[in-house]
This record gives C-alpha cells, sequence and structure tokens, in this order.
C-alpha cells in the first residue's frame, strides 16, 4: 500500500481506563478478530498480564479499513507497556507511530500516568486524539473531564470522541479520526537505503529472536542480508510478516509499514530493543550510507536484589530459569552471587518495581521455585578517595568509608494527583523521601497535581503503600528516573556477637541509619533463639555502634521438662532439633535460623 493509505498509532491511557478494550473493539470492528461475547482482550497474551491487567509485551496488530472517504487504509495498531518500568520500550513504540489515541476515563478524569504517557507522546510529535471513555457509567462526566485534559495537558478537546468501549459506541468514530487526523507516514522514504526501528522483540524457541519492526526508510525483502547497526551483528532475513492479528508472512515490507522479522537469530542482544536494521551492503561500505536512528540505549536496570531459594539443592535449575527468563527479556540482568547464610543465589538487576514482580512470579509460577528475595535497592555512584567512579548495587561491593570520596544516587521526577484535602498530607510524605518540590497546581474536580524530584530508592521503598493510605486511596502517581545527586549513604552493618552477618548488610540514607539498626536489632532480639551464652546484637557504621541489643543467655536443657522416663518423646525432640539446625547459619559461634534472616531481610 502507498504511504497516504497508511496510519501507524497507538493507544495510551492511565492504568485501567480501558486501553485494551478499546484495542479488541477496533480488532472486532475492522474484521481483524471475531466479535467475542467474552472480554478476553487479545492484544495482552501472556497469562500473567491478562490476570494482573498490564500490558508488559509490545507488539502490532494490522486492521484493513474501508472509510467514509470510499478508500482502503491499513492500519497499524501499535501497543505500548501500560508501565513506568517500561518507559524506554515505550518510548521506543510511540517512535514507531504518527499518531496517538488518548483514553480517559470520564468517570475518573486525567490521573498521573496520562500526564506521563501525553508528555511522552508530545515529545516523540505524535498527533494526539482525545477519546472520553466509559461515557455509559452513571458517574461519568466528559463534559468535565474534556475541560480538565484540555486545562491540565494543553490539549484541543473541541473534537474529543465520546465512546464506550464496553458497549461499542463511539468506535466508527475513533477509526475516521485515525484516518483523518493521523498523519500518514512521510512520503518519499522508500526510496532511501533501508533502516528499521526495532521496537520490540521476543525470543521463541524455533525461530530465533522475533523483531518487530516499523521501516522507516527503504524496503525490505525476504532473502535481504541484513545488519543490526547498533550490535554490528549480521543476520538473512528468512522471514517476514505481519500481525493479523496473528502471524501473515510476506515478501516485502517497504517505508511506513510496521511488521516482524525472523533470522535464526539466536541472541535477543544482537536485536534489542531501539536497535537500527539496515541491508548489510549499506552497513558495510565505506565510509557507511546508513546511520542508526536516534535515541538508542542500552537497557539500564534500576532497582537490584539478591535472589535465592528456600531449598538451595535447586540452585541448578534457578541458573537455567532465569537463562531462560532473560532470553525474551533484555533488560534483565543477573550475576551470580553468595551468601553465607542464604547459599548460593543471583544479584538480580531490574528496571522497577513491577518488572521484579513479574519476574518473581514467572519464576516461582513457570518453573516451580520457591524463591527468596533481598529487599530491593538502588544502585549508587560512589567516587573512591583514589578518584576511581564505581557503580555499587550491593552492600558487598560498598568501600570502607575511609576509601570514599563522595556517593550519589538515582533520582526520579515524581507526578502525583490526589485529593486537595490531601496535599499537607503528601506534601509531608515526600519530605520525609527527602523530596525536593516541584510544582503544584490544580488538576481539576477537586484535585491537584504535585511534582516533585524523589530519591528512587525511596520511591521502591514503601512509598506507593504510604502514598495510598495518605491519600485514602485516591492518589495517582508516576515517575520516571532522572538524574543523579549527591547524597550521604553509608553502608549498615549488623553485628552478632561481634561477627559481621553480610546478608543484613544495607546501604541507607545517614539520616535514617540509627532508626533502622534499632529496628533491625531489636527484630533479631525476637528471632535468634537463645544460646547458651549472652549474644550482643549491635548495627553499626564502620567501627562506630549506632544501637545494640543482646539476647540472655539460654541455661535450661532442652529435655528436661521430658520427665525422665519417656525415652521417646526425648528422642523426638532431639531429632526435631537436629531437623531445625539443617535450617540454621552459623553467624560466629551463633545459630541463626534461615527464617531470621529472611524476616529481617523483608523488613526494610
Ligand atoms: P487498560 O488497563 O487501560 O488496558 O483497561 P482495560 O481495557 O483492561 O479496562 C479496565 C476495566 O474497565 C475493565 O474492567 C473493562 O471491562 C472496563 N472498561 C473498559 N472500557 C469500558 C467502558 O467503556 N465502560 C465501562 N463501564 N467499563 C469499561
Ligand atoms: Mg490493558
Amino acid at each position: 500500500p502507498a504511504e497516504e493509505r497508511i496510519r501507524n498509532f497507538c493507544i495510551i491511557a492511565h492504568v485501567d481506563h480501558g486501553k485494551s478494550t478499546l484495542a479488541d473493539r477496533l480488532l472486532e470492528a475492522t474484521g481483524a478478530i471475531a466479535t467475542s461475547a467474552k472480554n478476553a482482550q487479545v492484544l495482552d497474551t501472556m497469562e500473567l498480564e491478562r490476570e494482573r491487567g498490564i500490558t508488559i509485551k509490545l507488539q502490532a496488530a494490522r486492521m484493513t479499513y474501508t472509510a467514509a472517504d470510499g478508500h482502503a487504509y491499513i492500519l497499524n495498531l501499535i501497543d505500548t507497556p501500560g508501565h513506568v518500568d517500561f518507559g524506554y520500550e515505550v518510548e521506543r513504540s510511540l517512535q514507531a507511530c504518527e499518531g496517538a489515541i488518548l483514553v480517559v476515563d470520564a468517570s475518573q478524569g486525567v490521573e498521573a500516568q496520562t500526564i506521563a504517557v501525553v508528555q511522552s507522546a508530545r515529545a516523540q510529535g505524535l498527533e494526539i486524539v482525545p477519546v472520553l471513555n466509559k461515557i455509559d457509567l452513571p458517574t461519568a462526566q466528559p463534559d468535565r473531564v474534556a475541560a480538565e485534559v484540555q486545562a491540565i495537558l494543553g490539549l484541543d478537546c473541541t473534537r474529543a470522541i465520546h465512546a464506550s468501549a464496553k458497549e461499542r459506541r463511539g468506535i466508527g468514530e475513533i477509526l475516521e479520526a485515525v484516518v483523518a487526523r493521523v498523519p500518514p507516514p512521510r512520503a518519499g522514504s522508500r526510496a532511501r537505503p533501508l533502516r528499521c526501528l526495532v521496537f520490540d522483540s521476543s525470543y521463541d524457541a524455533h525461530r530465533g529472536v522475533i523483531a518487530s519492526v516499523r521501516v522507516v526508510d527503504g524496503a525490505l525483502r525476504l532473502g535481504d542480508r541484513i545488519a543490526f547497526l547498533n550490535s554490528g551483528a549480521e543476520y538473512e532475513a528468512l522471514e517476514l510478516g505481519v500481525l493479523v492479528p496473528h502471524a501473515r508472512p510476506v515478501h516485502s515490507l517497504a517505508a511506513g509499514e510496521v511488521g516482524y522479522v525472523c533470522g535464526a537469530i539466536r541472541a535477543l542482544a544482537d536485536a534489542k530493543v531501539g536497535e537500527t536494521l539496515a541491508h548489510a551492503a549499506d552497513a558495510r561500505a565505506q565510509p557507511p550510507r546508513v546511520a542508526p536512528l536516534p535515541g538508542y540505549r542500552e537497557p539500564r536496570p534500576m532497582v537490584f536484589c539478591g535472589l535465592f531459594l528456600h531449598d538451595g539443592d535447586r540452585f541448578e535449575l534457578l541458573r537455567d530459569s532465569l537463562a531462560k527468563l532473560a532470553l525474551n527479556d533484555a533488560s534483565l540482568v543477573y550475576t551470580a552471587e553468595s551468601s553465607l547464610a542464604l547459599g548460593s543465589g543471583f544479584r538480580v538487576g531490574f528496571l522497577g518495581l513491577l518488572h521484579m514482580e513479574v519476574v518473581q512470579q514467572r519464576l516461582e509460577r513457570e518453573y516451580g521455585l520457591e524463591l527468596v528475595m533481598t529487599a530491593p535497592s538502588v544502585a549508587y555512584r560512589v567516587t573512591t578517595t583514589r578518584g576511581e567512579r564505581i557503580l555499587v548495587d550491593s552492600p558487598d561491593k560498598f568501600p570502607e568509608q575511609s576509601a570514599i570520596a563522595s556517593v550519589e544516587e538515582p533520582f526520579c521526577a515524581v507526578e502525583i494527583i490526589a485529593p486537595f484535602d490531601c496535599t499537607g498530607a503528601l506534601m509531608e510524605l515526600c519530605q520525609e523521601a527527602r523530596g525536593e518540590f516541584g510544582n503544584m497546581q490544580p488538576a481539576g474536580d477537586g484535585r491537584v497535581l504535585l511534582q516533585y524530584a524523589l530519591p528512587l530508592g525511596e520511591v521502591i521503598s514503601g512509598f506507593f503503600d504510604s502514598l495510598k493510605s495518605r491519600s485514602r486511596g485516591y492518589a495517582s502517581m508516576d515517575y520516571a528516573p532522572s538524574d543523579y545527586r549527591a547524597a550521604d549513604i553509608v553502608k549498615l552493618d549488623v553485628l552478632i556477637n561481634g561477627e559481621r552477618a553480610a546478608p543484613l548488610a544495607m546501604m541507607v540514607h545517614r539520616a535514617a541509619a540509627q532508626a533502622t539498626g534499632r529496628r533491625l536489632a531489636a527484630r533479631l532480639k525476637e528471632l535468634i533463639p537463645r544460646q547458651q551464652f549472652r549474644v550482643p546484637i549491635q548495627a553499626a557504621l564502620g567501627a562506630k555502634v549506632i544501637a545494640a541489643e543482646h539476647i540472655a543467655a539460654l541455661r535450661k536443657d532442652v529435655t528436661a521438662k521430658c520427665y525422665g522416663g519417656d525415652q521417646s518423646r526425648k528422642k523426638k525432640l532431639l531429632m526435631r532439633q537436629a531437623e531445625g539446625k539443617k535450617r540454621m547459619k552459623e553467624i560466629g559461634r551463633v545459630s541463626v535460623p534461615q527464617s531470621a534472616f529472611m524476616a529481617c531481610l523483608s523488613l526494610r
């Protein structure tokens, strides 16, 4: 099809405002899928995604639509992940489009994520078509919400479409708006050397990597020698196709079109999201005839945790499972780590908390592993007194205080929308989390929009829960990693009977160190059983003890209460003790139950 008959667009929305339902309605209305009575959503493919109502993996669906002007159009609907953790992938998929349908729930109004996605869509220069969804609800106020969209987002809402994805109202109008208002791909680019943007890639056991591409310039034909410009890897295009929404092979894809490419590509690392695919000959020419598309960067893990097993014997299975997951997830990074208390495991890096939870659930569900995860932490940038700059993502790697010149921590830009009467409580919360105030403005319907810069480390440790409880559940929030700022971060050590308990060490802000140390010491006092001798428990910064407790010595013989005669009871008790020992870890002379470590790790 000619460029002027193609429209590439996506749907953007705050979670639960109806993006997936609307996507299904568009596919239905254009005959791409059969009208279903069930609300099974087509674009959310993974079981986990559907269950949680989130969209993790990007996909594209191609529809044919005959518009009111009598012409047949190819509409490519590009699905974007619905969560901040996948911000970079959202950006790449928006880059594959010329327009976006902005879905706003007419009974809820603009939420934090609405602002964030509109900002990214604008940054990519997309035409935004506002749709006020759920007008079937008695609480819907489309006119009020339209005014809000106009006031907060600065979008012209005079032509905003009133719709109900649930009741199939407004669907035809939306399709017409896509044709009339979303610009076609840039004309004339088919004569240039081939360049495709990889906006998604996934791994298939039979076909290798399947790369979803938007052809930006030129044309890609079956059998072409292709190269990825950032990784430098070369392959042959063995299969090309489009998703309608199920895979349909084609012979070529030209500028403006969206489809997928397979080339027996063995490593996901060769065809990462954001890559530029070109003809190998153009890439190899001296000087090269093509340049990579702008904006490529490596996935950057922001949140880290230790991953261990309840049953240490299954370590091999954990290693293999992680390797399999990583095949399909270029953002997942991990290195082996062994811990005295928890055995062999891995230090794993994630894009954010949701990504972490998804990986955890997949490991438990698909591979039957019982995991022990340490509390999540961020990576600090440490400059040593010798001038070295290192990235510290685990307390193990934190240098001695005397060797540290400075520490920087990751910050993020945060947007919060909440009822006006919560403003004070939420500003206090942000202050406690060491936030820097940015801006405050009315957000319509008695609500306020707060903008802060917050340390990511604070955001990932219980901030969401506090936000919800201090706003009676009404606040919505979105965040995006922004920059690194100087911070007074220290390593808090825990000593049991004078011995360092390495797995309990943590990186904290100096101002929070004492309270955290006290909490940890008090908790350990409860969790560690009495020993034959007095056991001091201390929290320390370097050599300086900042909190201390002790466990009094145990004197009684465990079998004393089994009045002499009952040998079988005595035996049973000793056996149970021996079994308990297996789950004990020795810190110096002290036996600490594994459960105590786990309780402390989750306590932070
Ligand atoms: P997403 O998170 O943006 O993908 O939202 P979904 O499409 O999963 O929809 C979230 C919830 O809103 C689901 O329970 C839908 O059935 C419901 N929903 C979607 N559109 C409408 C609508 O037009 N009216 C009503 N009443 N409910 C809707
Ligand atoms: Mg969805």
